[in-house]
């Protein structure tokens, strides 16, 4: 794997991310070669490898938990028609702002307007009712990776709110409404399979009804915490009931021969969201910081040339890259034009999880000197170890990952019991749990005067109000989260 040597001389260490998340993310985006904005459409981004390279394993991660769990890989056509896409009420309301249409081909105007697929039911459900006829058809289970398009009217900002939007989309069809409720519970397994091999810190939330996806029964979400506060909406799933399957007529035969409609889920994973909520929550001042399982490069080996002594070392550094097995990805740099300090300062800002250092006292001792990204630390390791050490490390280096993640997702929350209370924790970039007693009144209230909105109730653990609705101070029905979203 070959790197395109950075500019060395514009410090993404100039920079914190808690206190410039905004300018810190973009350069670092641009520096670490994921992402380069400056293609002339607005919304619109270009992944250089680096992104590239997290993307597609990301999309291999997820691919394979979809495929052991039965579900199976298709590919739908980019639009449908305007008549298609209006056939549920509330979903055309809850997207018709943002869709992209075609109105000419050539200097023709089409006759039936096609439009660019926001997500991909109206696309999928028709051919759906042409597969389904009896309960044996059922469970479906389909996803595709693809790019859906939106036009995003708030301030675009790279990996987080764009218009063109990698992500896997999956619709699964089923014959009863348990049958549904336990496939809620498969998606969230494989979407938090997933963000646990990156080490993400997110909650798990059970959006309110005012939010819940546009013709959803109800909604979850996995909201990944940002450095500048506002949380990520990184994946959802969606429990649709039978509000599609009524309209678009799929049909099917039940176990005791009535006709029926079935039950049905969408869930999406945004690629392009997993990749920022990696780097924003995971890197540091003075770069990226990747987990081993995404990393493009997880090892990169650096001979401390000194006058007399290159060949020695350099034979020796490249000892050392054979003592790491071939799985894992490495690289020696054996640049002898650019300074040991270069070289750290450039791989410690792509992220690279281990370093290993080659001098003279390592020849002389038969040691490595073994640095690890995440913590900054140094150790020393005999070079017959090195191999097994490394391969240890990785795993290490994740789990600590996985545990600070978390934890700074703990320490983001505050507890507030008045709105004023409430207002200075999203003031101070963090999320408030408060009370709320399910009106939408006390939802605007709290929205006008916190900043923040509500994202949800927590699905993965019971939580009980005690003291009363923030806003009213009526009895509270949940425990909700507020926070600024992205
Ligand atoms: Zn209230």
């Amino acid at each position: 794997m070959e790197f395109i040597k950075g500019s060395m001389a514009t410090a993404v260490t100039a920079l914190n991310k808690f206190k410039n998340f905004s300018d810190w993310f973009d350069k670092l985006l641009f520096e670490a070669r994921i992402v380069d904005d400056r293609f002339p459409v607005k919304g619109f981004s270009v992944y250089m490898e680096n992104g590239m390279f997290i993307l597609r394993t990301l999309r291999q991660l997820l691919e394979g938990e979809l495929a052991r769990t039965g579900h199976k890989e298709m590919m739908f056509p980019l639009v449908t028609t305007d008549e298609l896409f209006a056939k549920e009420a509330e979903h055309i309301k809850g997207f018709m702002k943002e869709v992209f249409v075609i109105e000419r081909a050539g200097d023709r105007e089409l006759d039936k307007k096609l439009v660019i697929r926001p997500t991909s039911e109206t696309i999928m459900y028709p051919m759906f009712k042409l597969w389904i006829r009896s309960h044996a058809d059922l469970p479906l289970k389909v996803h595709q990776s693809n790019n859906v398009y939106r036009y995003e009217t708030k301030a675009t900002r790279p990996l987080f709110r764009v218009r063109e939007i990698p992500w896997n989309e999956a619709h699964t069809v089923h014959a009863t409404a348990s049958e549904a409720e336990q496939q809620v519970r498969e998606a969230i397994e494989i979407y938090t399979n997933v963000l646990n091999k990156v080490c993400i810190g997110y909650l798990l939330l059970k959006r309110p009804d005012f939010d819940k996806f546009a013709g959803a029964r109800y909604s979850i979400a996995f909201d990944a915490w940002n450095p500048d506060g506002r949380v990520n909406q990184v994946g959802t799933v969606h429990n649709l009931g039978k509000n599609f399957s009524r309209v678009f007529e799929i049909e099917f035969e039940t176990r005791d021969g009535r006709r029926d409609n079935p039950h049905q889920l969408c869930y999406g994973f945004g690629y392009s969201r997993v990749i920022a909520a990696i780097i924003a929550q995971h890197g540091d001042d003075r770069g990226c910081v990747f987990p081993s399982t995404v990393a493009p490069l997880q090892v990169v080996i650096v001979p401390i040339y000194f006058k007399g002594q290159e060949e020695a070392i350099l034979n020796y550094a490249k000892q050392v890259f054979d003592s790491i097995k071939d799985g894992v990805r490495k690289k020696l740099d054996d640049r002898q034009d650019v300074t040991p300090g270069e070289k750290f300062y450039y791989w410690e800002m792509m992220g690279v999880p281990v370093r290993l250092e080659i001098g003279p006292k390592e020849v002389a001792e038969s040691g490595v000197t073994v640095f690890r990204r995440d913590t900054l630390e140094r150790n020393v390791v005999p070079l017959k170890d090195v191999g097994e050490y490394v391969e240890q490390l990785l795993e290490k280096i994740d789990a600590n990952l996985a545990t600070k993640s978390r934890r700074m997702m703990e320490e983001m929350i505050g507890d507030a019991k008045t709105l004023n209370e409430a207002k200075t924790l999203i003031a101070n970039r963090r999320i408030a749990r408060v009370e709320w007693c399910g009106k939408l009144e006390c939802a605007e209230v709290i929205k006008e005067n916190v900043g923040g909105e509500i994202r949800g109730s927590r699905y993965d653990i019971v939580e009980i109000p005690k003291n009363g609705c923030i806003a009213c101070q009526q009895p509270a029905k949940e425990v909700v989260y507020v926070a600024r979203a992205y």
